[in-house]
């Protein structure tokens, strides 16, 4: 269990939560960025977030955690490691995303997805796909950080921090207004 304020604290810290002025790939400006790559570079709190999420968690327990890479990999690892089963990940190949490496999932097998941040759901509902065609279930998703907003998951979700997706467009943008230096995060060093 991990209170959100320490949370809070340690993403700052880690350089994980970065406050600012922002541009999203969308192009719309943001106060907020989060790189949980940072995050996660610690071992103790990776595995802190990891049985975190696991505890936090009060469905049935999977048979197998799956991530899709790169993003997944580490908590998705934890969180294994939490509930005691097997980590498993899926991997984009010619942009559709896959199990490679000798992977395979059992039919009937119970799944949790685990990620980094929620910020589309895309790539979480692309490994459901692989998840529903190898005939396993996804009983459920997990990440660090959810920034969905309102959108929602087809399954039951679970996430340590819910970050209110604030941005806007750039002609009304009260940051460009206040003449703060404006940041673009897909640039190599934060990609
Ligand atoms: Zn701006």
């Amino acid at each position: 269990m991990i209170e959100e304020a320490e949370l809070r604290d340690y993403l700052a810290s880690s350089g994980a939560f970065l406050e600012g002025h922002f541009q999203l790939s969308s192009g719309l400006h943001s106060p907020n960025y989060v790189q949980c790559a940072q995050a996660l570079k610690n071992p103790f709190w990776a595995g802190r977030m990891g049985a975190a999420l696991a505890e936090g968690w009060h469905g049935p327990k999977p048979d197998l955690v799956l991530s899709p890479a790169m993003g997944g990999l580490i908590i998705g690892h934890e969180v294994a490691r939490a509930f005691g089963v097997d980590f498993i990940f899926t991997e984009r190949e010619n942009n559709m995303m896959t199990l490679r490496r000798g992977f395979s999932l059992e039919k009937g097998a119970k799944l949790i997805i685990v990620e980094d941040v929620f910020t589309t759901g895309k790539s979480t509902l692309e490994t459901a796909a692989v998840t529903a065609a190898a005939g396993a279930e996804t009983i459920g998703a997990m990440s660090v950080i959810n920034r969905m907003g309102d959108r929602t998951l087809p399954f039951p979700a679970l996430s340590l921090l819910r970050l209110s997706l604030t941005a806007h467009p750039p002609e009304k943008c009260p940051l460009c207004a206040a003449g703060l230096p404006l940041v673009k995060p897909g640039s190599r060093k934060f990609a």
